[in-house]
Formats: structure tokens, C-alpha cells, sequence
């Protein structure tokens, strides 16, 4: 694209500012508007976009939702430069449904809040205020800032500058591209559009530099990759490698969204763990998923074969996660992920190799009664599973259980077999008044109960059971 490097009458400020950061603009009169032949054309799957080598041009109006032209147009009528930014801005460029458009403006935070009569201060010290639309749907509104001061993890924001300096503290330069929701014009001035066209995450400005600003800006870098199958550019990715470590300062909560959001929004997995184990994040924050020494980065204790299945699973990121690790359970508590989480992690390193012959039913009901909650999670494994690991040897048998093990706990659960103790025709009240004796008899009765009834749920009578007390 080169040329149409923006569309629209570029003010002086402009010109000045681009000159600063050294782009060229070309006359208007070299500059063509976006044909739509020239346009990039609705895709879907993001894995075809722009493989072809037609040049990417601005289309020349994006579809802005009557929500946010509002917001934008009560803004610039009070006096505050505003335009669209970021994901949507990116998305939309892509050919990708996004109607989630953020605003950047000149208006300062108490400003927002005063012209909007429903508003959540929803990061205000970073100046963003969500406006709540009449449908209850917020839209975010960022005053233009620039960061005065960073640690890695935190900034110290200015604002009152221009759109430019806001564009240029953003990550990268895909993300950095603004449309004027009313005049229709473009702001690019770190080419993330010939970015987009060459698929390529790139830093805006120094990488090192940019990394240092803020560590979670690598693993940014990774998800984004393995949304879009977009490269890394070497310099991005080299400055990604030479500062990993600063990822050991982040918060195990923003690492943890990161990483779960990678999982739900990769092309593949294998190609965002694989991103993750070659930049040397997964070493810091998720090592439970290499084995020490192999630089391939093959999960703990998983087969080769494992590896390529990982993208067959469905995308629960506590699924997959406890599936690449060795030890599932400590790798959620290092990500400080929420107890049930971590429950769930528990179960599936505790079960994953012990699953039931669905050919012996009592069998399957026992392994339901056993894991509980967690048989589907263990169900929704059994397809990835290299099940030659599993202890029986003959492999027709694991195939077997493979196909056949989710149709026998259908089976099981349409006949709504008892499986629990609270399932079982008498409870502890009615052992006792057969004469058992309060305390932990009655607890192990029944427990001897339940396993009777696993066996065959035909013997879940009151009349059965107790004549077997
Ligand atoms: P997503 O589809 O994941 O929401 P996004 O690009 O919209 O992608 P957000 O986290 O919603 O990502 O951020 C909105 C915009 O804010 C980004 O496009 C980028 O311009 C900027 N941004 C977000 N996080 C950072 C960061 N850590 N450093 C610099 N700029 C950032
Ligand atoms: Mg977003």
C-alpha cells in the first residue's frame, strides 16, 4: 500500500508530527482513494486473510454503529477531537465482524463524565470512562494520553496531547490506526495497515524499549500471532526473547487472562504454546508444560502424538491448560486461577489415566461415582488422549474406549442410575433406625450400599437395602 498511507486532508499538526517520526506523505494528488476493487474483502477466517498480494487500501467509510458515531459526535460538538481506535479499528480492516469500537479523544476524563449522563469510571486514572449507551451497552472512551513514567507493570499517564502522541504509546503498529468516525478520514502514521498486509506484528517504536514500558506487551505480541497467523517482526521478536524475564514482575491475574484469552482466540493452540515455549514465557510462568531440557517444548508425561491432537480440543482454557501440564493443579495456583479451577485442574492430572473398559458398565458407574463433576471435562480429554499411554496394553480395546465411553455414560445418565449416596433409597436416618450406630458406621454402611447399587441399580429398593444392613 505505501502510498495511501492516509486518506483524508491531513492538518498541519499532522504533517508536523509525521515528519517527526520521519514518514513520508505524499500530495494529495498522488494519493488514491480506496477502489473497492483495491478493498480488503470480508473474510471470515482470518487464516485466508490477505495471503493474496493485492495492496490494502482504507476502505472509504467503516461501518460505525449508531452508538458510538453518537458518543463521537457529542464529543466533537463540545469542542474534543475524537476518533475510533484499536482492535475494531484492526479487526475491521481484516474483514472481521468487530463492533466493539473503542474512542480515543481530546476530551479530558471529568469532561466525558459531565457530557454523558451514564458513565462508569471504569480506569479513570488511565482516563477511560465507558459511556452506557440507551441499550445499557458501554462504550469506552479514552482520553488521549501519553505515558510520563513506567515500571514494566504500571504507567504514569498525561493527557492533554494530541492524537498522535496516543497513537504512538500504543503496542503495536496494527493497533495504532485511527478513523475519524465523521469526516471519514485515516491516521496511520506507524503503517500498521502495510502491517496488516504483511501480516506482521511489529512494535510501535523500539521494541526493547516498548517491552520494558510494559512487560504483558510480549505476551500481547503472542496472542495477537496466533490469532491472526501473523509473523512477529525479528526485531519485535528478538526484543521479545531478550526481555522475558521482566514477565516474572507481572501479576499472576493479567498473565493468567493473557494466556486464557490466547487459548480462546488462537488459530491453533500448538501454535500460541509453541509461540509461548520459544520466546521463553511458558518457562517463567507455565513450566509445567516442557520438559526440562527438550527445546521442542513437549508437555510433561504427554506422547508426541498428544501434541497435534491439543488443537482438536475444545477451547476451555482450564481444559487445555490442564491438559499440556504435567502437574495441573500447580500450574492454576501459580496462575492464581479461582478454586473451582483449580479443582478441576486436580481432577483431570488425577484421572486422565484411569479411565473406565466401557464395555463393563458397573464399571463406568463407578468411574462416574468416583469423579463426579468432572466426568465431561475427562470425556472432552478422551479424543486428544494418546491412549497407547494408558495402562491396558491392547490397543483395540483403547480405541474402544475412545469411541464408545461417551455413549455408555449417555446411556447411564438417561437412566438416571444412582451414582451418588445422596441417589440411594435409604439415608442415614433410616440406618439408624435399623439399628446402626450413630457415628461412622453409618457413613461406611452406606458408602457399602452405594457400591451395591453400582453394581446393579435394580437393587436401589428401601427393602433391598436395608436387608443387606
Ligand atoms: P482485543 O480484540 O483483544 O480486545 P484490542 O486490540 O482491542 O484487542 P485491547 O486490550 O482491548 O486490545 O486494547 C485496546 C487498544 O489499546 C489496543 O488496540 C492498543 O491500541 C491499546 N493497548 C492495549 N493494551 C496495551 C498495552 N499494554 N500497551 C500499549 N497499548 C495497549
Ligand atoms: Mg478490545
Amino acid at each position: 500500500m505505501g502510498e495511501a498511507c492516509c486518506v483524508g486532508e491531513p492538518n498541519a499538526e499532522y504533517l508536523l508530527r509525521i515528519a517527526d517520526f520521519g514518514l513520508r506523505i505524499l500530495p494529495a494528488s498522488r494519493r488514491r482513494p480506496g477502489r473497492a476493487s483495491e478493498r480488503v474483502p470480508p473474510i471470515r477466517n482470518p487464516q485466508s486473510t490477505l495471503r493474496n498480494s493485492y495492496r490494502m487500501n482504507f476502505p472509504d467509510r467503516l461501518p460505525i454503529p449508531d452508538e458510538v458515531l453518537k458518543i463521537a459526535q457529542k464529543l466533537e460538538s463540545a469542542g474534543y477531537e475524537t476518533w475510533c481506535v484499536g482492535g475494531a479499528i484492526r479487526d475491521n480492516l481484516l474483514g472481521l465482524d468487530n463492533h466493539d469500537f473503542d474512542l480515543t479523544t481530546a476530551a479530558p476524563p471529568e469532561e466525558v463524565r459531565k457530557l454523558f449522563q451514564r458513565t462508569v469510571p471504569v480506569g479513570i486514572e488511565h482516563g477511560t470512562v465507558a459511556v452506557l449507551d440507551r441499550h445499557n451497552r458501554a462504550h469506552e472512551v479514552t482520553t488521549f494520553r501519553r505515558d510520563l513514567k513506567t515500571d514494566g507493570r504500571h504507567a504514569v499517564v498525561e493527557f492533554g496531547v494530541s492524537l498522535m502522541d496516543d497513537l504512538a504509546r500504543r503496542d503495536f503498529t496494527i493497533n495504532a490506526i485511527a478513523y475519524h468516525p465523521g469526516r471519514h478520514e485515516w491516521r496511520d502514521p506507524f503503517k500498521g495497515v502495510e502491517d496488516l498486509e504483511r501480516r506482521l506484528i511489529r512494535s510501535v517504536g523500539d521494541a526493547n524499549w516498548r517491552f520494558q514500558e510494559d512487560y504483558l506487551r510480549i505476551l500481547r505480541a503472542l496472542r495477537f500471532s496466533a490469532r491472526f497467523e501473523f509473523r512477529i517482526h525479528a526485531r519485535t521478536l528478538e526484543a521479545a526473547k531478550a526481555n522475558v524475564q521482566g514477565l516474572a514482575q507481572l501479576s499472576a491475574e493479567r498473565v493468567r487472562d493473557e494466556w486464557f484469552k490466547g487459548i480462546a482466540t488462537a488459530q491453533r493452540v500448538s501454535k500460541l504454546v509453541a509461540l509461548w515455549v520459544d520466546v521463553g514465557a511458558a518457562r517463567i510462568w507455565l513450566p509445567e508444560i516442557r520438559e526440562a531440557g527438550d527445546p521442542k517444548g513437549l508437555p510433561v508425561g504427554r506422547g508426541r502424538r498428544e501434541k497435534g491432537q491439543l488443537d482438536k480440543l475444545p477451547r476451555d482454557p482450564v481444559l487445555i491448560t490442564a491438559f499440556l501440564a504435567g502437574d495441573p493443579a500447580s500450574l492454576l495456583i501459580r496462575l492464581k486461577s479461582s478454586n473451582k479451577d483449580i479443582e478441576r485442574g486436580r481432577a483431570i492430572g488425577q484421572w486422565r489415566d484411569k479411565y473406565p473398559d466401557p464395555k463393563h458398565v458397573p464399571e463406568v458407574r463407578r468411574w462416574l461415582s468416583a469423579v463426579g463433576e468432572h466426568a465431561d471435562d475427562l470425556i472432552a480429554l478422551l479424543p486428544a488422549l494418546d491412549t497407547s499411554r494408558l495402562p491396558t496394553p491392547a490397543t483395540d480395546r483403547e480405541s474402544f474406549r475412545v469411541s464408545r465411553l461417551p455413549a455408555v455414560v449417555a446411556a447411564i445418565r438417561a437412566a438416571q442410575d444412582p451414582l451418588t449416596l445422596q441417589d440411594l433409597a435409604v439415608n442415614g436416618n433410616d440406618l439408624i433406625a435399623a439399628g446402626v450406630r450413630p457415628g461412622p458406621d453409618v457413613g461406611e454402611v452406606l458408602q457399602r450400599l452405594l457400591a451395591e447399587v453400582l453394581e446393579d441399580p435394580q437393587r436401589n429398593t428401601k427393602e433391598y437395602l436395608l436387608s443387606r444392613v
